[in-house]
């Protein structure tokens, strides 16, 4: 089959600003220093608020460090009147690789619906950087609707946009587990992985299917990231809360160790 790279993603969400950023980022790359050959071909990503691109940008180029950076959010437009709004061609000259769309904050605390959540996908598309979709049931969701009927529905109306050889990265997360420290099984986690793999394959083709990585997202930590990292259709972790810990992010980075 197609290897996916796992990915480790870290959102740190509106916490660190522009400076507390670079003590991080620069103390992040120290823990990870040696941890290359010990653990493969692991891809680290941190996602500060976006006032801190610029200088994570700088000190990731400066030092060549190998981690990626991305954005919590964009424009579904790319230019004009939007007071307040990041497009994604600024994104793309601030050497964003990923951006993180459809957050369930962002659902929850901005109203952003599934067709918002594909337009910004598209969106990111078109100038050059990887969405990292956001899909995930809330707890009434489970109980009136099973665990993926919800995250399917929500992906599809984002994959019925995408061209097929779109290149994206999914992220579930159950909105239950979000912050609350309860996080889903491995088992729970690779039920619907497997599930939106397949709604991958339906709507655009086995070969997207095969290459997209799909991660998980809820209450990761480093000890319950090998049991995750095990399942064979869960391709990595989207962080929070522990993201921000720099011994405990190096330390899901090392799941294999
Ligand atoms: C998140 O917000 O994407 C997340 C997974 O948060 P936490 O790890 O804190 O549950």
């Amino acid at each position: 089959g197609v290897a996916r790279i796992p990915l480790i993603a870290g959102n740190w969400k509106m916490n660190l600003d522009h400076l507390q950023s670079i003590a991080f980022v620069q103390k992040l790359a120290w823990a990870l220093k040696d941890a290359k050959h010990a653990f493969g071909d692991v891809e680290v990503a941190v996602f500060p608020p976006f006032t801190d691109l610029r200088s994570v940008q700088t000190l990731i180029a400066a030092d060549k460090l190998e981690l990626a950076h991305g954005a919590q959010d964009v424009s579904m437009h790319d230019s004009g009147a939007y007071t307040g709004e990041i497009s994604g061609a600024f994104l793309s000259a601030l050497a964003c690789r990923y951006v993180i769309i459809g957050h369930s904050e962002r659902r929850q605390y901005h109203h952003e619906d599934d067709e918002i959540v594909a337009k910004k996908t598209v969106a990111a598309l078109r100038h050059g950087v990887t969405p990292v979709v956001c899909v995930g049931e809330t707890a009434e969701d489970l109980e009136t609707h099973g665990p993926s009927a919800v995250p399917m529905a929500q992906l599809r109306v984002v994959l019925d946009a995408l061209e097929a050889d779109a290149d994206i990265v999914v992220a579930y997360e159950p909105v239950w587990a979000i912050g609350s420290g309860q996080a889903a099984t491995p088992e729970q986690a690779q039920q619907v992985c497997a599930a939106l793999r397949t709604t991958i394959a339906e709507v655009l083709s086995e070969d997207a299917a095969a290459r997209t990585r799909i991660i998980y997202g809820g209450s990761v930590k480093s000890s319950n990231i090998a049991g995750f990292m095990n399942q064979k259709d869960v391709d990595g972790a989207l962080v929070g809360g522990a993201s921000l810990d720099v011994d405990e992010f190096a330390a899901i980075a090392r799941f294999r160790q």
